[in-house]
C-alpha cells in the first residue's frame, strides 16, 4: 500500500507530472492524457482556471477540489502565491463558505465530533487514517465576526491548516480538521433543512467542559505528541486557563493575536528613537484583545529593564464609558483592574482628544471596533507630539479600523510608525512608497505550531508565545528594515516561520517543557538546519507521489 495522502489516498494519482513508470505503476497509465508535465504547466492551467471563477467563493470551491485531488499541486501553487491565494483559502472568503457551508459542502475534509458521541470520542479517534501532529479544533460559537454557525465553522480548521503547512511546512497529512458538534444557537441554521449538525441549542458551559474534558483526554491518548490550537470560542478563557498547563495547547484568538501585534510593536518602539522608559500608550478599546495586547507589551517594557510596576502605569485605557478608572463608580470587568488608573484625582473624562493633551502619548493603540474613532485633529495632535507616533488601529474588519492608513499618513505628514488589523494599500506619499504594517496572524501561529511539535513540549507555555512575537520583529531582512516596515514581506513567510519556530523552541527549553532533548545541543545555526530539513515542501516531492512510488519499487525489485 503508499502512503496515504491528505484525507483522499488517491490524491495525486491522476497528476499529469506522474512519469510512465509511476503512471503504470499506479494503473493510471492511458487513465490521464499523455502529455508528462512540468510544474510550470500545470501552474498556468490553474491559474487560468482560478481567472476563470468569476466570484471568491467559486474560486475557494475551485482550491478546495484542487487540494482533494492533487495536494502537491495545491501547496505549491499556494506557495508561490501566498499572497494573492490566502485571502482566497482564509479570511475573507472562508468567512462566506462557513455562512454557505451547508450549501457547498462536497466532501469530508475534517472530522466531526457530536455531543452524542461522548464516552466514545476515543474509539472515533481511531478512524482518523493518519498519525496527527497538530489540530485545529472549534465549536463554531464565533466564526471571525459572523457569530455562531455550528458545524458550518469547518471551514475554519480547514483553512487555518491549510496555512499552517503553507507557511511553516507541517505535512498536510499530519494535520486534523476538527469540529465540535455541541448544537448551536442559530436558529436560522437548526431550520435550515441542508445543515448537516444536530439540531438542538448549544449545549451548556458545564456540558461543554465535560465534554472538552474527554476530548483532550482522547487526543492525547491517541496522539502523545499531538498539538491543540482553539479557534473561535465565544468565550476562549475557560478551556485556556482549564489545559494550557496539561496539556499541549493554545488558542489563537488570544495568544497568537496578542503575539503577532507585540512583535510589530517591538519594531516600533525600536524606530521611533523613543526609550522605552519614555513611552506612555493610549489604548481605545479595553476589551479582551485590548488588554491581552497590552499585557504582553508590559512583558517586552520590562525585559528593556522597567519594573512591572514602572511598565503596568504606562497605559491609559478607554472603554465606552470613559477613562478606566478605580474610582469611576461602576463595578470595573475583572480584566480591567490591572491597568486601571488611581492617578486622575477625581478629574472627569471628557473626550479621546482632552486625554491627549493630557497624558501626552507616544503610542495610540485601537482596540475598540469603533471605525473612524482616530479623527484628523487626534491624528494631527499625536503628530505635534512626536516625531515618530506609534498609531494602531486594530480593529477588525477595515470598515472598523479606528483610521485608514492614507489618513494616518496624511496626517502625520507621513512620519508614524502603523499597523493595522485590516489590509490597507500602499501608498505614494512625498516622492516615497509608504506600506502599512498588518499585524496578521499568519506571523506567528505557524512558528508556534511547529515550534511546539518539534520540541515535543508538553505544554506551550507563555514565554514560547511571547518568543514568537519577539523572534518576529528579527525576522526583518536589511531592505525591510531599512524601508521601515514592521513586519516583515508575507511572501518570505516560510523564512519566518523559521525563525519564529526557533525563537519557540528555545523558549520550550527554557522552561524545561520540551521532550525532545536532542535539540537543546544544536547551536542557532543547527536547529534552523533542523527545522528546515523537518518542514515538508511541496516543491520537492518530485513527482507528485512519484518518489514514494519509485522507492517501493526499488525494494520490490531489489
Ligand atoms: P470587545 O471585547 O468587544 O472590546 C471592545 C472594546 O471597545 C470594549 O472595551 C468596549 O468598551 C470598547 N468600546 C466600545 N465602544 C467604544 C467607544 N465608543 N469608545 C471607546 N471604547 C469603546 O472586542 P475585542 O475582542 O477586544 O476586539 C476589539 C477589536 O480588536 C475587534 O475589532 C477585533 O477585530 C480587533 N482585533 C484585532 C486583532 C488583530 O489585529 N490581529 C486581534 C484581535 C482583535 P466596554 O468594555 O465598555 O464595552
Ligand atoms: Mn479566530
Amino acid at each position: 500500500d503508499l502512503p496515504p495522502r491528505h484525507l483522499s489516498t488517491t490524491s495525486g494519482d491522476y497528476c499529469t507530472s506522474n512519469p510512465p513508470e509511476v503512471r503504470r505503476y499506479l494503473k493510471t497509465y492511458g487513465l490521464t492524457p499523455p502529455a508528462i508535465e512540468s510544474f510550470e504547466v500545470q501552474t498556468q492551467r490553474c491559474l487560468k482556471l482560478l481567472a476563470m471563477k468569476p466570484t471568491p467563493i467559486e474560486k475557494y470551491q475551485y482550491l478546495t477540489h484542487l487540494r482533494a485531488t492533487n495536494v502537491h499541486l495545491f501547496y505549491r501553487l499556494l506557495a508561490e502565491n501566498v499572497k494573492e491565494l490566502t485571502p482566497l483559502i482564509y479570511t475573507p472568503t472562508v468567512g462566506e463558505a462557513c455562512v454557505r457551508w451547508s450549501e457547498i459542502f462536497t466532501q469530508p475534509e475534517g472530522l466531526y465530533l457530536s455531543y452524542h458521541d461522548r464516552g466514545n470520542l476515543r474509539q472515533i479517534l481511531d478512524n482518523w487514517p493518519h498519525k496527527v501532529e497538530i489540530t485545529v479544533l472549534t465549536d463554531g460559537s464565533r466564526i471571525l465576526g459572523l457569530g455562531d454557525l455550528g458545524v458550518n465553522g469547518m471551514g475554519i480548521p480547514v483553512g487555518k491548516l491549510a496555512l499552517y503547512t503553507a507557511c511553516a511546512g507541517i505535512r498536510p497529512d499530519a494535520t486534523l480538521p476538527l469540529t465540535l458538534d455541541l448544537g448551536t444557537n442559530n436558529k436560522a441554521l437548526i431550520e435550515d433543512p441542508l445543515y448537516m449538525g444536530s439540531r438542538m441549542p448549544k449545549v451548556s458551559a458545564e456540558q461543554e467542559r465535560e465534554f472538552l474534558d474527554e476530548l483532550m483526554a482522547a487526543l492525547t491518548d491517541k496522539w502523545p505528541e499531538i498539538v491543540i490550537q482553539f479557534e473561535d470560542f465565544k468565550n476562549p478563557f475557560p478551556a485556556l486557563e482549564r489545559y494550557q498547563n496539561t496539556y499541549t495547547m493554545f488558542n489563537d484568538d488570544v495568544q497568537g493575536t496578542g503575539a503577532v501585534i507585540v512583535g510589530g510593536f517591538i519594531n516600533a518602539v525600536k524606530a521611533s528613537g523613543v526609550p522605552a522608559k519614555d513611552h506612555r500608550a493610549i489604548f481605545l478599546g479595553a476589551g479582551s484583545a485590548g488588554v491581552g495586547v497590552a499585557k504582553q507589551i508590559v512583558e517586552f517594557f520590562m525585559k528593556e529593564g522597567l519594573t512591572e510596576e514602572e511598565a503596568r502605569r504606562k497605559f491609559w485605557f478607554v472603554d465606552s464609558n470613559g477613562l478606566v478608572t478605580l474610582d469611576r463608580g461602576d463595578k470595573l470587568a475583572e480584566h480591567k483592574v490591572y491597568f486601571a488608573r488611581d492617578d486622575n484625582n477625581g478629574r472627569q473624562y471628557q473626550s479621546l482628544s482632552r486625554l491627549i493633551d493630557f497624558v501626552r502619548p507616544t503610542i495610540l493603540m485601537g482596540l475598540s471596533t469603533i471605525g473612524g474613532a482616530f479623527t484628523r485633529e487626534i491624528l494631527q495632535k499625536m503628530a505635534q507630539l512626536n516625531d515618530k507616533p506609534i498609531i494602531f488601529p486594530l480593529s477588525n474588519p477595515s470598515s472598523k479600523s479606528e483610521c485608514t492608513f492614507e489618513e494616518a499618513v496624511r496626517n502625520t505628514e507621513g512620519r508614524c510608525l502603523f499597523a493595522s488589523g485590516s489590509p490597507f494599500p500602499s501608498l505614494e506619499y512625498g516622492g516615497k512608497l509608504l506600506t502599512p504594517g498588518q499585524g496578521n496572524n499568519m506571523y506567528v501561529f505557524p512558528g508556534i505550531g511547529l515550534g511546539a511539535i518539534l520540541s515535543k513540549a508538553v505544554s506551550v507555555t507563555q514565554d514560547m508565545i511571547y518568543a514568537s512575537a519577539e523572534y518576529l520583529s528579527t525576522s526583518l531582512n536589511k531592505q525591510e528594515v531599512a524601508d521601515g516596515w514592521l513586519y516583515p514581506d508575507i511572501r518570505r513567510i516560510r523564512e519566518v516561520s523559521v525563525v519564529v519556530t526557533r525563537g519557540v523552541i528555545r523558549a520550550a527549553q527554557q522552561n524545561g517543557v520540551d521532550r525532545a532533548l536532542e535539540l537543546r545541543t544544536l547551536n542557532d545555526e543547527q536547529l534552523d538546519a533542523f527545522i528546515k530539513s523537518r518542514m515538508y515542501d511541496p516543491f520537492n516531492e518530485k513527482e507528485s507521489i512519484g518518489d514514494s512510488v519509485a522507492q517501493l519499487m526499488a525494494t520490490a525489485s531489489g
